[in-house]
């Protein structure tokens, strides 16, 4: 589990995470829900280890003896090194990780052809559709094994009906795998359709409510959705 407890954060003088208690366990996923503004990127970035907080803690309980483990990240748009092919963007994202062997290699081309991206492993990033670059990033980030998983807007640059698939198919993919995501998203319905639970990040970084989700009604409670949109 990872857990920020007052965590805040600045910049110049504007605070950005004002007194954020998070707690994310494992093999859960959470959506960290708000508005353009809201911090969401910014925790995200605190949860990477790409910021640090001015105030407060953020914890690892784990067996790894509080070192700071592995996490993906993919932002809003695949970062993939345009001079490489797809196979070489997977094994080069392996490059980094501090635990990383041949069977580990073979688990990133494994998930490649288990979600049926093995025809593409040839290709460079621009002959791929921007789902198809999406997919191909995720599973870069998975494939390094991390204890989490941190999606920053991964869909909002694709049209709808892609995005709808690439939700589908993410659900698979965490769910094979067992994997901690803390997904960011400004999406209401996204947040509902694939979360266990939601954090909604209210303005200046306050969390402004938390909901449990059922498993398997997700987006199919309007109630719900209701409820979240009013705080939103
Ligand atoms: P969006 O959905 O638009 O990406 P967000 O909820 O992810 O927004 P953040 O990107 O975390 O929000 O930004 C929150 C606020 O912090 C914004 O006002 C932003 O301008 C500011 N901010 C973020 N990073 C920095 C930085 N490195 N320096 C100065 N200000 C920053």
């Amino acid at each position: 589990a990872v857990r920020i407890v007052g965590g805040r954060k600045s910049f110049r003088g504007t605070s950005v995470l004002s007194g954020i208690d998070l707690t994310v366990d494992d093999g859960e996923f959470v959506a960290v829900l708000g508005r353009s503004g809201s911090g969401k990127t910014t925790l995200l970035r605190v949860l990477a280890g790409l910021e640090t907080l001015d105030a407060g803690s953020l914890e690892w309980r784990d067996e790894s003896g509080g070192e700071r483990p592995n996490t993906g990240v993919v932002f809003q748009r695949a970062l993939l090194m345009p001079w490489l092919t797809v196979e070489e963007n997977i094994r080069f994202g392996r490059r980094f990780a501090a635990h990383r062997s041949s069977f580990e290699n073979d688990h990133a081309l494994g998930l490649l052809r288990r979600f049926g991206l093995d025809g593409l492993t040839g290709r460079y990033p621009d002959q791929l559709s921007g789902g198809q670059a999406q997919r191909v990033a995720i599973i870069r980030a998975a494939a390094i094994r991390p204890r989490l998983l941190l999606l920053d807007e991964p869909f909002s640059a694709l049209d709808p009906a892609v995005r709808g698939e690439l939700r589908n198919w993410l659900a698979e993919l965490a769910a094979e795998l067992g994997i901690t995501v803390v997904l960011v998203t400004h999406d209401v319905d996204e947040a509902l359709e694939l979360a266990d639970r939601i954090v909604l990040l209210s303005a200046a970084g306050r969390i402004g409510g938390e909901w449990q989700l059922d498993s398997g009604l997700g987006g199919a409670d309007p109630d719900r959705r209701a409820e979240i949109l009013t705080h939103f």
